[in-house]
């Protein structure tokens, strides 16, 4: 009984993505989902992303939070549409579903954004397990969470069409072997690309701006 319920959740919520995916193509937005555990730097990323691409292209930002408008407020400065998902009101989800972007989508103006980042919720389980509809999902990993990650969380690193290894500025100072980081993750999905980055010295953001770069330009054309 339970395992069907469920079933029907993501089926139902696949549908709503699909719905998302065809109106972002419409509008010739291309969407990445940024998830990742709470801590690894997904705002910090965000945030000099912007610095690097906001004149180039047209950017909108979608924030997921439980309650607090912390992150979007961090945001503020770059003069981008943002929009803010509190998952409260629909129970507190610790994940983004379909139709809480569907919502947010509502309240932005397609036409004039040309890439849409969408911030989900510091979570490495349940963000995997529900598709939004956007065109890429990014998995951040930061080199404090331990090299196990990709072996005990490995649904994320299977969906990820991107991994970035963040807060590479503090190897150095960490008993952590980045090089097992990324072979554990190619363990778990031999296709998946990697970039190792650092949010504080923007290391590995060239790589980063020209992945995003190419995936807005086949969107456009
Ligand atoms: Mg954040
Ligand atoms: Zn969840």
């Amino acid at each position: 009984m339970e395992v069907k319920v469920v079933k029907n959740i993501l089926a139902q919520n696949e549908g709503i993505a699909e719905e998302n995916r065809r109106r972002l193509k419409e509008k010739g937005v291309f969407a990445v989902n940024l998830m990742s555990s709470p801590g690894s730097g997904k705002t910090s990323i965000l945030e000099r992303t912007l610095g690097l691409i906001k004149d180039e292209f047209k950017v909108g930002v979608i924030e997921g939070d439980i309650c607090t408008t912390a992150d979007a407020d961090r945001l503020k400065k770059y003069e981008i549409p943002i929009v803010q998902i509190n998952t409260e009101p629909f129970g507190g989800d610790c994940h983004l579903e379909a139709h809480m972007l569907q919502k947010a989508l509502d309240c932005l103006d397609l036409s004039s954004i040309e890439l849409l980042l969408i911030e989900n919720l510091g979570n490495l389980v349940c963000p995997a397990e529900f598709k939004l509809g956007a065109d890429r999902r990014v998995a951040i990993l930061s080199i404090t969470e331990g090299e196990d990650k990709p072996l005990k969380y490995p649904l994320i690193f299977r969906v990820a069409d991107l991994l970035l290894i963040n807060k590479i500025d503090l190897e150095e100072y960490l008993e952590v072997d980045v090089q097992r980081i990324e072979e554990n993750a190619g363990k778990i999905n031999p296709e998946l690309p990697i970039i190792r980055t650092s949010a504080k010295s923007g290391e590995g953001f060239d790589q980063w701006k020209e992945w995003l770069s190419k995936g807005i330009k086949e969107k456009i054309t």
